[in-house]
């Protein structure tokens, strides 16, 4: 442990019975950002992210495909470690929940709550969606069916399943809301669920008989049982670091505020379960929730018949061609062109038309334009200063949109940097430098200078939005060089 302020973070863990959708991708670049931010401002970041890997869906699809349960988890636990590299996500801690520290840990948290008596046993009926891994009441099914997953069968279980005590944390769970204002990001998702627990809680299944469905942690003391996918996933954000073990990693919970990344089909879980089963096994809560919207295409979900589902790793196969740094372009794409809370919509073509005017033609054309001109007058940016040494340490997160950051709207925060990208191509266009050289050279260069100063600038801002492209800038305008190639080419 360093003597530097612990922080942690972490998105869910995305369960592993598809291929990583553009969702999880956002997920994990805007977590990536605030990791990269914190780590900027000289906090200790624990980065946490993984794969969830047991459960019904995830057994069935094995079965169904013929292959062993371990071998099916193994292969899509490669591909979300895949995505992690492919997208620049920044010093990550990956638990898979089928690892040994984690199964254990899961033991120790089943334990704690039911040595604390909010664990029993009954006999009960329940309408259960595989796709949701969730208990359904008849209002949240439309025609017999679950809304989300029309195409499945809901299915009838009439079995003996251990209970946790959800419904005595009505109180303290707005208790705990009443006097932590901004736990839940935004506001009107903590509101959804602050009247869902107004409603009074249910206690919810937490195990499912093994000789039903054996993919799972055995629940201790019990042979015939195994954990609900949910009750042991939830506890991987505290597997990860080595928790029970309380003395090491457990600090950045203890100490770091705990932000939790997730989308809005999540937030009964991260805000009001989970919180639950911490208060139950007397550990302390998360600090935010942070509540991302959807992504859909061209007005619709996403769905493979019709034809809309956007795959991460095709986006940045489709810009190969065009730029070193395809990651760059779809963490633009998932900061910049959707909301931070609401549902966004991108396609295709809208991500084509993003890249064109804001990267192709805005910062790729901006530092080629600047760098042209700095080179060939010979101008440095340090001659902003009168040549004098720069301490550039100011530059790191001025704090002009620290706001942004804190509330976790980096959507408004890279539209505000792109902003001051756009004011310097209206700079350039009103004060003209490369006709002016030949009239004032000495007002041409003072204006190459403040516009290598302000690239140079917010080339440190940009960092934690599209850490290579920042990189790439900085390099040019350190080492007074055009770029050899432009950093994002026009679209064939
Ligand atoms: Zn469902």
């Amino acid at each position: 442990m360093s003597d530097k302020k612990p922080f942690y973070i972490t998105t869910t863990l995305p369960y592993v019975n598809s291929d990583p959708h553009i969702g999880f991708a956002m997920e994990i670049i805007r977590a990536d950002v605030i990791a990269r931010w914190k780590r900027a401002q000289g906090y200790d970041v624990f980065f946490n992210t993984g794969t969830d890997e047991h459960g019904a869906k995830i057994y069935q699809n094995a079965t169904a495909q013929g292959v062993s349960v371990q071998t099916y988890v193994d292969g899509y636990a490669a591909t979300f470690k895949e995505l992690t590299k492919a997208l620049n996500i920044s010093d990550i801690h990956f638990i898979r929940t089928t690892d040994e520290k984690h199964v254990q840990a899961a033991v120790e948290m089943w334990k704690r709550c039911y040595d604390n008596g909010f664990i029993y046993k009954k006999t009960y009926q329940t309408k259960y969606c595989v796709g949701c891994e969730l208990n359904k009441t008849d209002s949240e099914l439309e025609n017999g069916k679950c809304p989300i997953h029309p195409n499945r069968e809901i299915e009838l279980i009439d079995e003996e399943n251990y209970f946790f005590k959800f419904s005595e944390f009505q109180k303290p769970l707005l208790d705990f809301y009443a006097s932590h204002s901004d736990f839940v990001i935004p506001d009107f998702r903590f509101n959804e669920i602050k009247s869902f627990i107004e409603r009074g809680l249910e206690d919810f299944s937490i195990s499912r008989l093994k000789s039903k469905m054996s993919w799972g942690v055995p629940v201790p003391g019990d042979d015939d049982h195994v954990m609900y996918v949910w009750f042991d996933a939830l506890t991987s954000y505290i597997s990860t670091l080595d928790w029970p073990d309380e003395a090491g990693s457990f600090n950045y919970w203890k100490e770091g505020a705990p932000v939790q990344y997730c989308g809005k089909d999540n937030l009964r879980q991260q805000s009001a379960m989970w919180q639950a089963m911490l208060m139950a096994s007397g550990l302390p809560n998360s600090r935010h929730i942070v509540i991302n919207g959807f992504i859909i295409s061209g007005g619709q979900k996403m769905s493979k018949s019709i034809g809309n589902v956007i795959n991460p790793f095709d986006v940045l196969e489709m810009f190969k061609e065009v730029t070193d740094y395809p990651e760059d372009v779809l963490r633009f794409i998932l900061l910049h062109e959707v909301p931070s809370f609401e549902d966004g919509d991108i396609t295709i073509d809208s991500i084509k038309t993003a890249y064109t005017a804001y990267l192709a033609n805005g910062i790729g054309n901006l530092t080629n334009r600047i760098m042209k001109m700095a080179t060939t007058y010979g101008v440095l940016y340090t001659d902003y200063l009168g040549g004098g040494e720069l301490d550039e340490k100011q530059y790191n997160y001025p704090g002009v949109w620290s706001k942004d950051y804190e509330s976790f709207n980096l959507n408004s925060a890279i539209k505000n940097l792109f902003g001051t990208f756009a004011a310097l191509d209206v700079y350039i266009q009103r004060e003209e430098p490369f006709k002016k050289i030949k009239l004032d050279e000495s007002e041409a260069k003072k204006d190459v200078a403040y516009l290598l100063h302000h690239l140079l600038q917010s080339s440190y801002e940009l960092e934690v939005f599209l850490p290579k492209t920042a990189i790439f800038i900085r390099n040019c305008v350190h080492e007074n060089k055009m770029p050899e190639k432009p950093l994002f080419a026009r679209l064939p």
